[in-house]
């Protein structure tokens, strides 16, 4: 079994209409499709339409087991560049960079 860092809900939403968010408890989820960026070994990949359940109170995102599965079918698929539906360029920046320019001399 592969262990996943993405949050699930404690409630499994089918069974329970009336479910929480597993975060801060509050009743105030929607249903809605989430962007999500992943990195496949040293490749950012971005993952569009993919089904979440967000909290309104806290921000948190949630994925259902079955998205998951998807989601690791993609992994296993190595996310080759000619299924992508688009490409983005994506600025990257260093950490250090910041400590330097913000000490002021
Ligand atoms: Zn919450």
């Amino acid at each position: 079994m592969e262990t996943h860092s993405i949050l699930k809900l404690e409630i499994e939403m089918e069974e329970q209409p009336a479910a929480r968010c597993g975060n801060c408890g509050s009743p105030n989820i929607h249903d809605t499709r989430v962007r999500s960026a992943f990195w496949h070994q040293d490749r950012l990949v971005v993952v569009e339409d993919v089904p979440a359940i967000v909290c309104d109170a806290c921000h948190e995102q949630f994925y259902d087991d079955s998205t998951i599965v998807v989601l690791d079918l993609l992994r296993g698929d190595g996310f080759p560049p000619e299924k992508a539906r688009a490409e983005m360029r994506v600025p990257v920046f260093s950490f250090g960079d910041r400590l330097v320019s913000k000490s002021d001399s």
